[in-house]
């Protein structure tokens, strides 16, 4: 198929007429910089980055350019700043009197009428949703020079922000590829090679993850380093710019329901006022466009509820296109969509969003003022404090505070005992709740006030199911932490909790003591364990409880002794206190291996724990994210070393060097035949460890030698009985399909907690949970979680799918000759905020199997 070379039209020019010449013609457009049109070809994002430096170096006076991180790969994160000359000039003043109006800076802000609207654009989060990077080239010349009356008028009421690359990493994956396979002349046929973006695609950063589902959870480098510059400047508008399946036109607000219901009357006014500008210019050029369909404003971590729940007006744009587009691509109906016609309709949407910004500057800052007034003296939501409980948690405490200062929640602690009255996240019932000395403390009367209330809702309000992603995410949950909603506000605190017990380790006479104990239930303890192996220092842990020196100590203590370290003679101490202030965990030094209950330190229940070599498969098959979650896992949250092999090697896999095989979700079938079960197998029996998630899962169940199987499916309709069943309604087609699904909810499971696989978790584990249950529990195995009667916590499932996760098994292992085969149904590294989730993982890696 040869396409048929539409040349690019700057929109500009079609939309904008009238331009006065300003500076421009000593500034170059992109074209005359790039040497070649927008559209002819992706732009490296080392030369978006040389393009916006060359703007901020010729017109410092309307953009300054500030780089504010650097991605997993090294390369810049960018912000330009774009106004008029005047605004420019005061900049700072901006920034700050925004942030003193919003009662984030403490001082007195100064005359409202100078304050410009702040106007924050996104490009290119999903690095293969290309066209992003390519349209601001040309949105920030024509910003920048200013020509059309219009848009210098616009600048003169804003302050616009522009990231260009949200995404570099996963952006310059796809522009590498697409540059070295394309041909020189643009071949539109779906079929061609530039249209085939190979395993892992451009979408995700480095670690494969989806930075649009990480505005709220910020695991990852790019959303930890942009959040730290949008508290800075928190914008009252932000645009979101993506693209979707080349059949589609392009999207624009107002969004699809579900809105979450803390979203305002204004802010939902704003989105149809969006819409409303967006639509002028779309409807002059005979665009196609759809709205209020597909993308619902409810899971709080995407690039429009996240800056939503901030107060702002957000919105997603989606441009028809994605990886599969190329610089031109046939559709299904005939017609060719090029490049260059998807950058105009980005150029279009992203003039018009400032456009509607401008002209309508004061009521956005007003009601970005309201926003925060009502935030801080009348919260949204029947609870006004959240609470926290931290006795023998300082891991996951530590986790989380750190999680609430970056996102500028402010918390403190109870000083005082007292009681009040409010709703348990353990047992999902309320009633009269004991206030203890040192709990955690978040009051909903402060700035950031709904987006406590959005994260830490016990049940999440859905107005209509029908929705794009989870449907849940509490955050007590997230972090396995016992926690109340109150209806009250707690009066006595301090900023600063109560010193704990001193540190022993300090103590005289205990410099070179017997052994030293830590407690092992979160995160922390786990980078703390292993942080140890990787020193080489040899670490225990008991399979069963035991109390030392007065202390109680669950299974899953970790026992330092010196016996078994005498090759690091009294380098053992300074070794263990280092790792240990590092990671804020508390050791306890003991004399004595005799305990005063329970098992001593020679018992065969406690075991060691040995310093897997693992291997981590990746490649074609393999879901990106689920390998990605796991490659993140080992390197960037316990730093421990994996081997990631590609899935074309399984069938020659070194079996001899590794004791652990992390199988991540994805399609097995075409990963390995029965001679390559037959290897693994073999692997397991000899000692291997497999540890299999999701789709792995599925693949090994009802296996020869695996003992899950699959639930029955029963056939709930019986036509013979009525045939009236068969009758279905056309139009109400997805809607039936909701009774069968799960849509991220969390539930309550069961844990044998004696099991190695649950150490550190009580009693309840809460998982949350995407996968209607599958399987039985098993005969021949160890049910270590599952799912029985009263299970559910919160989020959506449908009726069917409630029913079939009761008596359901979720996590537990199987013992196969000397090794070990773990299956975890549900992932519980899911996009890395589900913090209770790697202490289970961590003990798949470490204590199942010792
Ligand atoms: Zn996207």
């Amino acid at each position: 198929m040869i396409l048929k070379r539409l040349s690019f039209l700057l929109l500009g020019l079609i939309l904008f007429a009238g331009r006065a010449p300003l500076q421009a013609q000593s500034l170059k457009s992109p074209q005359q910089f790039l040497g070649y049109k927008l559209g002819d070809q992706f732009t490296p994002h080392a030369q978006i980055v040389r393009y916006v430096e060359y703007l901020a170096g010729q017109a410092p006076n309307r953009l300054k350019l500030q780089t504010y991180g650097h991605t997993y790969e090294g390369r810049p994160l960018l912000l330009a700043t774009i106004s008029s000359e005047a605004n420019v000039n005061r900049l700072e003043a901006i920034r700050t009197d925004n942030l003193k109006r919003i009662g984030l800076m403490p001082g007195q802000a100064g005359a409202s009428g100078t304050q410009p609207a702040i106007v924050w654009l996104s490009y290119n989060v999903h690095g293969n949703e290309s066209v992003s990077s390519e349209s601001v080239l040309q949105v920030l010349y024509d910003l920048v020079t200013a020509q059309d009356a219009n848009i210098a008028r616009w600048l003169q009421n804003t302050v616009v922000l522009i990231d260009p690359c949200v995404n570099p990493d996963g952006r310059d994956r796809y522009a590498t590829w697409h540059n070295q396979v394309a041909n020189q002349m643009p071949n539109a046929s779906p079929l061609a090679r530039e249209h085939q973006e190979p395993w892992p695609g451009g979408r995700p950063n480095h670690y494969l993850f989806d930075l649009n589902r990480d505005w709220a959870w910020q695991t990852q480098k790019e959303s930890q380093q942009r959040i730290v510059v949008y508290n800075q400047w928190m914008p009252q508008v932000h645009a979101d710019f993506h693209e979707m399946g080349v059949e589609s036109p392009y999207y624009f607000s107002p969004a699809a329901k579900p809105f979450h219901e803390n979203v305002t009357p204004w802010q939902r006014q704003f989105q149809q006022i969006i819409g409303e500008n967006n639509r002028k210019y779309f409807d002059k050029n005979n665009w196609l466009y759809f709205t209020r369909e597909t993308f619902d404003l409810l899971y709080p971590s995407y690039g429009d509820t996240w800056p939503t729940f901030n107060g702002a007006i957000a919105m997603t744009y989606e441009q028809g296109g994605s990886g599969r587009a190329g610089r031109a691509i046939v559709t299904s109906n005939g017609d060719t969509l090029t490049l260059a016609q998807r950058i105009a309709h980005h150029y279009a949407a992203s003039l018009a969003t400032i456009e509607a910004a401008s002209d309508r500057k004061e009521q956005v800052l007003q009601e970005y003022q309201k926003y925060y007034q009502q935030a801080r003296t009348n919260p949204a939501g029947p609870y006004k404090t959240y609470l926290l409980k931290t006795k023998n948690q300082p891991g996951k405490v530590n986790q989380l505070t750190r999680y609430l200062d970056r996102q500028q929640i402010k918390y403190t602690y109870a000083s005082k005992n007292s009681s009040d009255f409010g709703f348990d996240y353990t047992t999902g019932k309320s009633g009269p709740v004991k206030i203890e000395p040192n709990d955690l403390v978040i009051s909903a009367y402060q700035p950031k006030s709904t987006l406590i209330k959005v994260l830490f809702e016990p049940v999440t309000k859905l107005e209509d199911s029908l929705t794009y992603d989870i449907t849940s995410w509490a955050i007590p949950y997230a972090y396995g932490l016992p926690a109340y909603s109150l209806k009250g506000r707690v009066t006595n605190v301090t900023d600063k909790p109560a010193a704990t017990a001193t540190k022993a380790m300090a103590t005289a006479g205990n410099e070179r003591p017997y052994a030293y104990l830590a407690r092992y239930n979160s995160l922390t303890d786990l980078q703390f364990l292993s942080a140890l192996l990787t020193h080489n220092i040899k670490v225990r842990v008991t399979e069963k409880a035991f109390e030392a020196d007065g202390q109680q100590y669950t299974p899953g203590t970790l026992i330092i002794t010196r016996t078994g370290n005498e090759r690091l003679g009294p380098k053992l101490d300074a070794l263990v206190k280092a790792q240990a202030d590092s990671f804020g965990v508390q050791v306890v030094p003991t004399q004595t291996g005799f305990v005063t209950s329970g098992v001593d330190f020679g018992s065969s229940s406690v075991r060691s724990v040995r310093k897997p070599k693992v291997g981590l498969l990746a490649g074609e098959g393999i879901s990106p994210y689920g390998f990605g979650e796991a490659w993140h896992f080992f390197e960037q949250q316990i730093h421990y070393p994996v081997s990631v092999i590609e899935t074309v090697n399984f069938n020659r896999l070194p079996w001899q060097q590794l004791d652990v095989l992390v199988l991540p979700d994805g399609n097995y079938q075409t990963i390995f035949d029965e001679k390559g079960l037959n290897q693994l197998k073999d692997w397991i029996r000899n000692g291997g460890k497999v540890i299999a998630l999701e789709g792995a899962v599925a693949h090994l169940a009802g296996k020869r030698d695996f003992a899950l199987i699959k639930k029955k499916v029963e056939d709930t309709i019986n036509f013979k009985k009525d045939p009236y069943k068969a009758l279905k309604i056309y139009g109400e087609a997805e809607r039936s399909a909701l009774s069968e699904l799960v849509q991220g909810g969390i539930y309550r499971v069961t844990v044998d907690n004696t099991h190695p696989l649950a150490f550190g978790f009580n009693s309840t584990y809460f998982s949350l949970i995407q996968e209607v249950g599958n399987y039985q529990f098993m005969q021949n195995g160890w049910n270590v979680g599952v799912l029985k009667k009263d299970i559910y916590a919160t989020g959506f499932a449908g009726i069917k799918a409630r029913k079939r996760l009761q008596d359901s098994f979720v996590f537990g292992t199987q013992e196969m000759g000397r090794g070990q085969v773990v299956y975890l149904t549900n992932n519980p590294l899911f996009r890395a905020f589900w913090h209770s989730g790697k202490l289970l993982f961590g003990n798949a890696l470490f204590m199942v199997g010792q």
